[in-house]
């Protein structure tokens, strides 16, 4: 029987090191993530066309997977407390310098970083987000929260400091976005990127969680994000690793398997997993 869903697909070279050499890794969703022979950077391929990715992105609506799948998600206070205080340790110098600041949050989602940086910034510091999905946006501004609906080529001021947490393995391509980061970035201005570290594991039974194909096209290793970061001129102040393997982890990798999830279970400190925290600065 013929599919009523028309998927529009094509094939791609590596994004890191522009290979055409790969080796299947895993499959989820109906989709192929592949690991690069060259440089090891792990990525989907064929991928969705560059006009299927814009609309998930701008609607939080997969239609192209078999049921069609909703990444809009929730707004989570407990994401706010968080921030609080990884960015409140991270940052402990700018904070306590007392000097205003400004700062954008790209991939801001529902705002929660925002609210988290607006209760660290200093009086008078200014703190935005830009969110490319409609739903979300439209959220944290029914709230009050400073997150602006669009794409980051639309802003237009420059910022002391930027961040992307877990925004890294949505974008098809990094090298072009950190150009564009780097022009919203004032001189000497400082980045903080967050995302795993799943092209330094063994294999794709090593992931304690779901890696979410399609929405996910991208997934690096640390060696990868150094040197995106440095050849676009920053240099790496401190990179925090914190592990994901832990019991609370695995207990809801457990009832999620139960529930009939494909999902590896991996024990608590058994894996190499870990969540890349990077602070860098433009030289
Ligand atoms: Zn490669």
């Amino acid at each position: 029987m013929e599919s009523l869903i028309s998927i529009s697909l094509e094939s791609v070279s590596c994004p890191f090191c522009k290979s055409n050499e790969s080796n299947f890794w895993v499959k989820e969703n109906g989709f192929n993530a592949v690991k690069c022979c060259e440089c090891g950077l792990i990525y989907v391929n064929p991928r969705n066309t560059q006009s299927v990715v814009d609309k998930a992105v701008t609607t939080g609506h997969h239609s192209e997977v078999q049921g069609g799948r909703n990444v809009v998600g929730r707004r989570s206070k407990r994401k706010v407390l968080k921030y609080q205080r990884v960015l409140g340790a991270i940052f402990k110098d700018v904070w306590s310098t007392n000097r205003t600041i400004s700062w954008l949050d790209i991939g801001a989602g529902f705002g929660e970083i925002v609210e988290a940086l607006s209760s660290l910034a200093p009086k008078g510091s200014q703190v935005h987000g830009i969110e490319p999905m409609g739903p979300k946006a439209q959220n944290a501004q029914r709230r009050g929260i400073l997150v602006r609906e669009g794409y980051l080529n639309s802003v237009k001021e420059r910022y002391d400091f930027v961040s992307l947490v877990d925004v890294f393995s949505h974008l098809p391509d990094f090298r072009p976005f950190l150009l564009e980061i780097k022009k919203v970035l004032n001189n000497g201005g400082q980045i903080y990127l967050q995302t795993g570290n799943i092209a330094d594991l063994r294999g794709s039974n090593d992931v304690p969680t779901q890696l979410d194909l399609p929405d996910h096209l991208v997934f690096a290793g640390e060696k990868h994000m150094i040197a995106y970061l440095e050849e676009a001129g920053f240099k790496i102040i401190e990179i925090v690793r914190v592990r994901n393997d832990t019991f609370v982890n695995f207990a809801k990798s457990l009832i999620r398997k139960i529930q009939g999830r494909q999902i590896s279970l991996v024990f608590p400190g058994t894996s190499e997993y870990r969540s890349l925290r990077i602070r860098a600065q433009l030289k």
